[in-house]
């Protein structure tokens, strides 16, 4: 693109063709005011504040829409374009409520600030104002459009940035104003309640109910948000030490100005009064409040009169990295024992697994902000606009751009929409549909052979084992018609880069390995690895799962994924601890409960987790459980599975706390303490550390979260170059070895970390439990937007609760209707090991034969439900399909 030169008030610059004038002023610090314009969102010219003067004509023009062109003379504050100015903006206050003392958006109104730069004391207008009534109906939101000045912002980033479209504009002329589909409240649309037009509004039209009345922040403390795994920046507007609301951090590259409605306003659980403040002791049945040095001392020596055997550690994948470093140290240097876990066994175990086989690596292979820019993208068993949303703002993005988007999911996702094909396969067939493609690939030639060449090996065998694959076995297997696989299969092969994402849908299977290593193969046959938007991405969970499993929270590897069956690392870490370590690799989580309930494990120090919901067969878990002879569990609420506790250590939530959080992107990022802890509750790796210095342990001394940093930087090369300070710019993606290494944003660009990216042969096996003449219909699970894993958080913060409050069946109109039953209606779900009772939602989005659930309520535990059959290599349950029988009734 070539440069254009032109002068801006006398000065002489240029700017890149297809600039418009405000952005080449805005590029030279020079101000022209607009209320209407955001850099993020396309130009409208609506508001006109941003007028200038074309000095060549004496015309004025929009400046944010009007391209720059070789020779103009543009004036930005001559009198002609100041005194349009001041109109438009004495217009757009006559239109508006003069009620800015008490209008809530304060000091931060853009209008208000405009008017009196501009000078404006009084108008020259009769006021003509109109009267709408507000709307309360979301929970977060109020709308008070007799405040809009119709910029047009909300609707164009609900459109543009969201793609959600649950409003525009309606009515014309007068009448004119942004509403949702036939102008009912917000509640009654698609909003998605994620507030982006909130930030963006620039007059008190839209506000947060949140922050109602709480008078203005004493400080903004950037941090990262507690909920999944995408890793948004977010600040915290904090003052007399309670969180007044949070803002988006537009300077972050993972979520721009964007967050879901859990980042932005799922915090109130900070503050709510059923927070524990101290650690309790179980006498007699009941708690009783403790000091910490009685609490800490009978912990200490509990865990210590167990045999290392008899013993393990669950650490939290919502902890931060320098507290699950803490725990798994503990665990290996304290107990003696590699019986340490944590919750990703329950979800991406087998990308850990599988990648690590295929690659040599098990994380993300590429970064969110590369999604937008992929040729294609195949989106497999993740519903990313629920679990994942930023990163499905990313596939939106990618579609806009005109990606094709592939979506393989046996339910009608809300990325469907979005998609150029949707492959509806039954669930648990994905190892035969990603196979077919395979075979059509190979078949048709459309593989990258010189990169299976130069950078794969066993390719050979596996093009072998493709031959069982014919379409005819994929379409019989997996219900998706020939047809359709067939042209799945060339736009992946064919549109690239190709971009593969992918969650528990993929995972929580028998096979859950073997899945991950199909896609593998499929990136490998096409090239679609080691360049950017391309890639095999599995979308981490929770906040720091990623960052848990790095920390070494895994039976058989400390920090870096590095082997506790190795004798030099062992050496390297007895040097570093100071202590003699256990070469045997300990029990994944799934076996700590079934050693539990075989009576051979005998104590359990659970951080953060709350198994009682999230373990398949929930009847088995608790019985496991109730057979420990201790039991001691961190956390910031008394969850289920903490009142089983013989002991509750109080921890403290992200907001009071430093430390980093490692997100799905492998990006390292600092999260820092806005408030004091509450009541007498203490950061989780302060109450690991008192403990190893109770059992006599050296290298428990830590009095910061960043000396832990240093030990773990110092023992893991992959966070080697990691510093607090380095981090302050925003985050680093691992590998990231040295002090002056950048990080890494895309894994396998010269080389796969293993050497050569190995092609596996896999097979297709069915799921364990199919559906029989007693248990007829599938069960699937899964995530809803407004609820998070157990729902320990969420379910304390009122406002999601009116979103999304309970659990429920969704099951098919068709099966309904066999069933009579209608929607709304309490239903009784059964399978092989148990039974739930929950409302019925009778709707097209699950197939007929499926019934979904989601999983984070206590008042309809679908995991009593679910299947413990565990996949052979990872050893993670197949959450994802159970057979079940759905009755109308009571129990
Ligand atoms: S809150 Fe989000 S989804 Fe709802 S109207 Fe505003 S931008 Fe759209
Ligand atoms: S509600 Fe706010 S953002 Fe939307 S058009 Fe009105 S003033 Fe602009
Ligand atoms: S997408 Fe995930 S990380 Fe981002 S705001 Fe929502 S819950 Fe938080």
């Amino acid at each position: 693109m070539g440069k254009i030169t032109l002068t801006i008030n006398g000065r002489q610059v240029s700017g890149k063709d297809g600039a418009t004038i405000l952005d080449l002023a805005r590029e030279n610090n020079i101000a022209i005011p607009t209320l209407c314009h955001h850099p993020l969102l396309t130009p409208s010219g609506a508001c006109r504040v941003c007028v200038v003067e074309d000095e060549s004509n004496g015309r004025l023009i929009a400046s944010c829409v009007t391209p720059i062109t070789p020779g103009m003379a543009i004036k930005t504050d001559s009198p002609m374009a100041i005194s349009a100015r001041r109109l438009f903006v004495e217009l757009l206050l006559a239109g508006h409520p003069d009620s800015c003392l008490v209008c809530d958006k304060g000091n931060r109104c853009e209008l208000r600030k405009l008017a009196s730069e501009l000078e404006i004391s009084r108008l020259r207008f009769k006021r003509l104002r109109r009267f709408y009534s507000l709307d309360n109906s979301n929970p977060f939101i109020e709308r008070d459009l007799t405040k809009c000045i119709l910029c047009g912002r909300c609707v164009k980033a609900c459109h543009e940035i969201q793609g959600v479209t649950a409003i525009d504009y309606a009515y014309r002329g007068f009448d004119l104003k942004p509403a949702t589909f036939q102008d009912r409240g917000l509640a009654e649309s698609p909003c998605v309640s994620c507030g982006l037009c909130v930030f963006l509004c620039p007059v008190g039209a839209l506000s947060d109910k949140s922050t109602r009345n709480l008078g203005k922040e004493t400080s903004k403390v950037r941090t990262v948000c507690p909920y999944c795994g995408c890793g948004c920046s977010l600040y915290l507007s904090v003052r007399d030490q309670r969180i007044l609301g949070v803002s988006p951090c537009p300077e972050n590259s993972v979520n721009g100005i964007s967050l879901c409605v859990k980042g932005r306003y799922g915090f109130d659980f900070v503050h709510h009064p059923d927070r524990l403040k101290s650690p309790l002791i179980k006498k007699n049945d009941e708690f009783a409040e403790a000091s910490w040095d009685e609490v800490l001392g009978l912990v200490a020596s509990k865990l210590a009169s167990y045999k290392p055997e008899e013993v393990a550690v669950i650490s939290s994948a919502r902890c931060t990295n320098e507290e699950n470093y803490v725990a798994q140290k503990f665990a290996r240097a304290v107990l003696g024992t590699n019986n340490v876990d944590n919750c990703a066994r329950l979800c991406h175990a087998p990308s850990v697994a599988g990648l690590a086989m295929s690659f040599g690596s098990g994380a993300m292979t590429n970064s969110i902000n590369e999604i937008r820019n992929a040729g294609c993208i195949l989106a497999i068993g993740t519903n990313t606009t629920e679990a994942h949303p930023i990163v499905g703002l990313g596939v939106k993005r990618a579609v806009n751009n005109g990606a094709k988007l592939i979506v393989a999911d046996p339910r009608e996702i809300d990325l469907v929409r979005f998609s150029h094909i949707w492959l509806r396969h039954k669930p648990g067939s994905d190892v035969a549909l990603l196979m077919g493609m395979a075979k059509v690939i190979v078949d048709e030639r459309l593989l990258d052979n010189s990169f299976i060449k130069e950078r794969c090996e066993n390719f050979e065998a596996f093009k072998k084992s493709l031959k069982g694959f014919s379409l005819e076995f994929a379409q019989e297997a997996t219900g998706v018609e020939k047809e359709k696989l067939v042209e799945a299969a060339r736009i992946y092969a064919t549109e690239k880069p190709s971009s593969i994402l992918y969650c528990l849908g993929i995972t929580e299977h028998s096979h859950g390995t073997d899945n991950v290593i199909a896609l593998a193969n499929l990136a490998m046959l096409t090239g679609n690895i080691g360049k950017p938007s391309a890639g095999v991405n599995p979308l981490r969970g929770q906040n720091n799962v990623q960052g848990a499993c790095d920390m070494g929270c895994l039976p058989e590897v400390y920090p870096g994924y590095q082997s506790v069956t190795d004798p030099d690392i062992r050496t390297k870490f007895e040097a570093a601890w100071g202590c003699k370590l256990n070469p045997t690799p300990g029990l994944t989580m799934t076996e700590m409960f079934d050693a539990a309930y075989r009576g051979e494990l005998k104590a359990l120090y659970i951080i953060g987790e709350n198994p009682l919901l999230s373990e398949p067969d929930i009847s088995h878990a608790r019985k496991a459980l109730e057979k420990l002879e201790f039991l001691v569990v961190q956390d910031i609420f008394l969850t289920e599975t903490a009142k089983l506790a013989d002991v509750v250590l109080a921890g403290a939530s992200f907001a009071e706390k430093d430390g980093t959080f490692t997100n799905t992107e492998r990006r390292v990022q600092r999260v820092r303490q806005a408030i004091a802890p509450v009541g007498n509750s203490k950061p989780d790796w302060w109450i690991t550390n008192q403990l190893g210095q109770r059992l006599g342990a050296k290298g428990f001394e830590f009095s910061q979260p960043s000396e832990i940093m240093e030990e773990i930087t110092s023992l893991t090369p992959s966070y080697g170059g990691i510093s607090y300070k380095r981090l302050e710019g925003g985050g680093l993606q691992w590998p990231c070895p040295t002090k002056d290494h950048p990080g890494t944003p895309i894994l396998h660009t010269q080389q796969f970390t293993r050497g050569k990216g190995r092609f596996i042969p896999v097979e297709y096996k069915p799921p364990m439990e199919l559906p029989d003449k007693k248990y007829p219909l599938v069960l699937t699970t899964g995530r809803s937007l407004y609820q998070y894993h157990t729902g320990t958080m969420t379910r304390k913060v009122e406002g999601l609760n009116v979103l999304k409050g309970e659990g429920e069946v969704e099951l098919n109109p068709a099966d309904a209707s066999k069933l009579r039953i209608k929607d709304g209606e309490k239903v009784k779900v059964s399978s092989r090991r148990g039974e739930v009772l929950a409302k019925a939602r009778v709707t097209e989005t699950s197939p007929v034969g499926v019934v979904f659930m989601t999983f984070h309520f206590a008042e309809s535990p679908t995991n009593m439900l679910t299947n413990p059959a565990l996949d052979p290599v990872a050893k993670i349950p197949e959450y994802k399909v159970c057979a079940v029988r759905v009755e109308r009734g009571e129990k």
